[in-house]
C-alpha cells in the first residue's frame, strides 16, 4: 500500500474496501510518502495509515515522524476534517516503538542535544491534540514510542487479538519514554498505575488497557477503524474532548499523604526489584512524581532532561549492547561465522518433535514444544516417571503468566497433541528428536542408536547430555552428521539458553535446524563447539568451585552469597550448589577436573556432603539447612554436618574483603571464558555473554561477562590477579588478557 514515492491524494475506505474519491470539504494532499497513506472516509474523517518499509514491525523511524508531522500540518491548513484516525498497515503491529539502531548515536550526544532531541519528537505529537479530534486504532504491538503516539491522540480504541499490547520497554533499555510517555499517562490512568506499567516495563492486552483506562474501547479489528469515528464524533459533539485536553495540560490532582503513599511504597517494590543496580526505575518514578505537581508544559522539560540523564548511564549503554547481542543472535542462523542477517532456517520441515526421557528436563522440554504450538511425543522406560510427568508438562504448557495458574481449557485442548509413551517406537514420527534420559553414556549410547534405527535417515537427533562428548555418544550412530547436542538448562521454563552443541561430524544443515528449532520453542541457541563441560558449566564450574575453596579458608556461606548477590547474581554460589544438587554438581565437577585438573581440582568437600546424604535443597540439606525438602522451602541457616565436614578441609584463612570475595568468584570465570575464546569454543565473543545472561542469570545491566571485563580495563584485571597468583594456575592471567592488557584492546567488540 505504501512504499517509496508512492503519491497519495485522499482516498477512502468503507467496509473493507478501498476506493478513491475525494471528500468535498478535504485538503487535497499530494506528498511523496513513505511511511504513510492517507485515506478519507465518506463521512469527513481522514485516515493516516502507517507502513514503515525496511522493518519487520513499525518503528518510529525519523521518516515516519516527519511524514507524520507535514500530514497533520497539511490537514490543519485546510478545511479541517471531522477527526484523524492512525492506524497501521502493517500487520500485527501499531507501532513497536521508536528505531533503536539510533540510540547509540543519540547516548554519544551532549545531554543538552539528547533533551531537545525529545522536545522535537514530542512537539510533533503534540500537533496530534491541537485542531481536530484524534484517535488511534490499535492492533498489534503498541510499545514505547508507538504508545506514547497513541497518549498524544484524543481516544485510542484497541483490539482484543493476543497480539495487541501496550507497554513502555524503555527501563529495559535503562532509559524513560521520552515523548511525552511520562507526562500524559499519569494524567490518563493516574500516577500509581502510571509508575507501575513505566518502571515495571509490562506491557497490556487490549482488554486491560480498557480497564486500566489506557484505551475507551476494545472492538474487533475490523470494526476499529469505523468505531473509532464513530466516538470521536460523539465526544466532539458533547465536548468532552476540549474539556480532557485542557484538564490533561494542567497538573494532577494528587493529595500530599497520598503522594507520600505512593512514593514510599513504589519506591521500596522498585528498590526489592532492582536491588538499587538500575538507574531508570527510580529516576521514572521521580520524575512522574515531579511531573504530575506541575503543568504538562513543565512536566515535558523534567521528562526531557531525565531521559538525557538515564541516557548517558554505563547501564544503558550495557542494556543496549544486551539487546543489540539478542537480535543478532535472533538473525543468527548458526552456522555463518559473523552471524550476519540471513534468512532463518526453514524449520516448516519439523511438524513433530518427541522427547526421550521424561524427568524434571524431559517434561520441560516436552512442555516447551506444546507452548510453541508443536507436537510431542514423550518417552520413559518407566510408566511411573512417564504418569508423574504427563499432568506436569500440561500445567506448564497450558500456564497463563497473566492469571499466573494453567488453563484447564487449553491443558485439555493440548493433551491432544501430546503422545505420551513407554515404547521408543513412539518417536517413529518425529522430525526431530530429543534424547533427554538419566546421565548415563552407556545408557545414551544404547537409546541414540536405537532412535536411529526408528526414525528415517533425514531426521535429526540431539542429546540434552550435560557432561558426555558429542563425539562419544555419535560413536554408535550410522549418521552422525544428523546429530548434535540440545543443551537445555534447568528449569527449562525460564532459563531461555539452549546451548546447540557441534560434534565432529554434525552438519552444518543439523546444526542450522536445530537452532531455527530452538528459536521457535523460543529460546536464544549459542552454538558450542564439543569440549567438557561446553560453554556454560565450563564458566560456571570456576565459580563454584572457587565457592567452596572460601568456604574451607573459613569464610562463612552466606557472606559468599551475599557478596554475589551484591554484584547483581540472581543468587549466591553456595546457594545454587545446594539448588542444582550436590551429586550433579559432584558428577560435572569430575568430568570438569578430568579436562581441566590444572585449574579446577575436585573438591573434597562435595563428596563429603553426598556422602552423608546432603545432596541439597532436594534433600531440605546441603551446604544451607531448608525448612524442608524441595526447591521453594526456606533456608534456615548453614548446616551443621556440612560446616563440620567442610571444616576438616580446612586451608589456612587468608586475609578476605568482599572486593576479594568477588574477584576470586568472578576472575577464574573470565579467564575460562578467554580460554575458550582461544579454543574458538563459541563463533564470537558476544555468544559468551549472551550465554552468561540467559543461563547464569549474569546481570544484563553489567553487560555480560565480558562486558564487565571492559569496565575494569585489562591492566586493572591483571592487578587484581597479582595477590592471588599464590592460589594456582586458576589466577593466572592467561595471553589473551596479558595481550588485552598491553594494548588496551576491549573484550567486546
Ligand atoms: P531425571 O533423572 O529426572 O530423568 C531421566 C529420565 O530418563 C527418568 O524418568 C528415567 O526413567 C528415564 N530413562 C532412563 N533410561 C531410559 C531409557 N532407556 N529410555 C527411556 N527413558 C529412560 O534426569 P534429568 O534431570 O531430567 O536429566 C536428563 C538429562 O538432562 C541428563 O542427560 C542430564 O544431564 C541433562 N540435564 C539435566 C539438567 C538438570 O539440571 N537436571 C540440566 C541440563 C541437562
Amino acid at each position: 500500500m505504501t512504499g517509496k514515492n508512492s503519491r497519495y491524494t485522499s482516498g477512502f475506505h468503507v467496509a473493507g474496501k478501498r476506493r478513491r474519491r475525494k471528500h468535498p470539504e478535504m485538503p487535497a494532499i499530494a506528498r511523496d510518502l513513505e511511511t504513510l497513506a492517507i485515506e478519507q472516509t465518506t463521512n469527513g474523517f481522514v485516515v493516516l495509515v502507517f507502513r514503515v518499509p525496511g522493518h519487520r514491525q513499525n518503528v518510529l523511524t525519523p521518516r515516519a515522524v516527519e511524514e507524520l508531522s507535514l500530514v497533520l500540518d497539511d490537514l490543519a491548513r485546510g478545511p479541517a476534517p471531522r477527526g484523524v484516525v492512525v492506524r497501521s498497515g502493517c500487520p500485527g503491529s501499531f507501532f513497536a516503538g521508536a528505531d533503536i539502531t539510533r540510540l547509540d548515536e543519540v547516548r554519544g550526544l551532549p545531554a543538552a542535544d539528547i533533551a531537545s532531541l525529545c522536545d522535537r519528537g514530542k512537539q510533533v505529537f503534540a500537533k496530534l491534540s491541537a485542531t481536530f479530534p484524534t484517535a488511534a486504532v490499535i492492533d498489534g504491538a503498541c510499545l514505547g514510542g508507538g504508545l506514547e503516539l497513541a497518549l498524544a491522540c484524543d481516544l485510542r480504541v484497541v483490539t482484543p487479538a493476543a497480539h495487541t499490547q501496550l507497554g513502555f520497554p524503555e527501563v529495559k533499555l535503562g532509559l524513560l519514554p521520552g515523548w511525552g510517555g511520562t507526562v500524559r499517562l499519569p494524567r490518563l490512568i493516574g500516577p500509581g498505575p502510571a509508575v507501575e506499567l513505566v518502571a515495571s516495563g509490562e506491557s497490556v492486552g487490549g482488554n486491560a488497557a480498557v480497564r486500566l483506562g489506557l484505551a475507551d474501547a476494545c472492538v474487533p479489528a475490523e470494526r476499529a477503524v469505523e468505531a473509532a469515528c464513530s466516538l470521536l464524533a460523539m465526544k466532539a459533539e458533547d465536548g468532552s474532548i476540549v474539556a480532557r485536553r485542557r484538564e490533561r495540560s494542567g497538573p494532577v490532582a494528587l493529595d500530599p499523604v497520598e503522594r507520600d503513599f505512593l512514593e514510599a511504597t513504589s519506591a521500596a517494590v522498585i528498590l526489592g526489584r532492582t536491588g538499587g543496580h538500575y538507574p531508570a526505575p527510580p529516576v521514572i518514578l521521580e520524575t512522574i512524581l515531579a511531573g504530575a505537581a506541575v503543568d504538562a508544559e513543565a512536566a515535558s522539560r523534567t521528562e526531557s532532561a531525565a531521559f538525557a540523564t538515564l541516557a548517558a548511564t554505563p547501564v544503558a549503554g550495557n542494556l543496549l549492547r544486551v539487546y543489540r547481542i539478542g537480535e543478532r543472535n535472533r538473525r543468527d542462523t548458526g552456522i555463518n561465522p559473523s552471524g550476519a542477517a540471513e534468512p532463518a532456517a526453514d524449520t516448516a520441515g519439523i511438524a513433530a518433535a518427541a522427547v526421550v526421557g521424561a524427568g524434571i528436563m524431559g517434561a520441560g522440554i516436552a512442555a516447551s514444544h506444546l507452548r510453541a504450538g508443536c507436537p510431542v511425543a514423550l518417552v520413559d522406560i518407566s510408566a511411573e516417571a512417564l504418569a508423574a510427568a504427563v499432568p506436569v508438562v500440561l500445567e506448564e504448557a497450558s500456564w497463563d503468566r497473566a492469571a499466573k495458574r494453567s488453563d484447564a481449557a487449553r491443558a485439555v485442548e493440548l493433551a491432544g497433541r501430546l503422545h505420551a509413551a513407554t515404547a521408543l517406537a513412539a518417536v517413529a514420527g518425529a522430525d526431530l528428536v530429543i534424547e533427554s534420559v538419566t546421565e548415563r553414556p552407556d545408557v545414551k549410547q544404547q537409546v541414540l542408536a536405537e532412535i536411529e534405527r526408528l526414525v528415517g535417515p533425514q531426521k535429526i537427533i540431539t542429546t540434552n547430555t550435560s557432561t558426555n562428548p558429542i563425539a562419544r555418544l555419535a560413536t554408535g550412530l550410522a549418521h552422525p552428521g544428523r546429530f548434535c547436542g540440545m543443551h537445555f538448562f534447568n528449569p527449562v521454563r525460564r532459563m531461555t539458553l539452549v546451548e546447540v552443541v557441534r560434534g565432529p561430524a554434525t552438519s552444518d544443515a543439523t546444526v542450522a535446524a536445530v537452532v531455527a528449532h530452538a528459536k521457535r520453542l523460543g529460546k536464544c541457541p549459542v552454538v558450542v563447539n564439543d569440549s567438557p563441560g561446553f560453554l556454560v558449566n565450563r564458566i560456571l564450574m570456576p565459580y563454584l568451585h572457587e565457592a567452596g575453596e572460601l568456604l574451607r579458608e573459613g569464610v562463612p556461606p552466606d557472606r559468599i552469597d551475599r557478596v554475589a548477590r551484591g554484584f547483581g547474581m540472581p543468587m549466591g554460589p553456595i546457594e545454587l550448589y545446594d539448588m542444582i544438587g550436590l551429586d550433579t554438581a559432584f558428577y560435572a565437577g569430575l568430568v570438569l577436573s578430568a579436562a581441566y585438573g590444572d585449574r579446577i581440582e575436585a573438591s573434597p568437600v562435595i563428596p563429603a556432603l553426598v556422602k552423608a546424604g546432603l545432596l541439597g535443597r532436594k534433600t531440605g540439606a546441603g551446604f544451607y539447612r531448608y525448612s524442608g525438602a524441595g526447591q521453594r522451602e526456606r533456608i534456615l541457616g548453614a548446616d551443621e554436618t556440612a560446616a563440620a565436614a567442610i571444616a576438616r578441609y580446612a586451608h589456612p584463612r587468608r586475609e578476605t574483603t568482599d572486593r576479594t570475595i568477588l574477584d576470586r568468584l568472578l576472575l577464574p570465570m573470565l579467564l575460562e571464558a578467554l580460554r575458550g575464546l582461544d579454543e574458538g569454543l563459541v563463533r564470537d565473543g558476544r555468544d559468551i555473554d549472551l550465554a552468561v545472561i540467559h543461563a547464569l542469570g549474569f546481570p544484563a545491566f553489567r553487560g555480560g561477562l565480558l562486558a564487565w571485563a571492559d569496565s575494569l580495563g585489562g591492566p586493572e584485571i591483571v592487578r587484581r590477579l597479582e595477590p592471588l597468583a599464590d592460589l594456582g594456575p586458576r589466577m593466572h592471567p592467561t595471553e589473551r588478557l596479558l595481550a588485552h592488557a598491553g594494548s588496551g584492546r576491549p573484550f567486546t567488540e
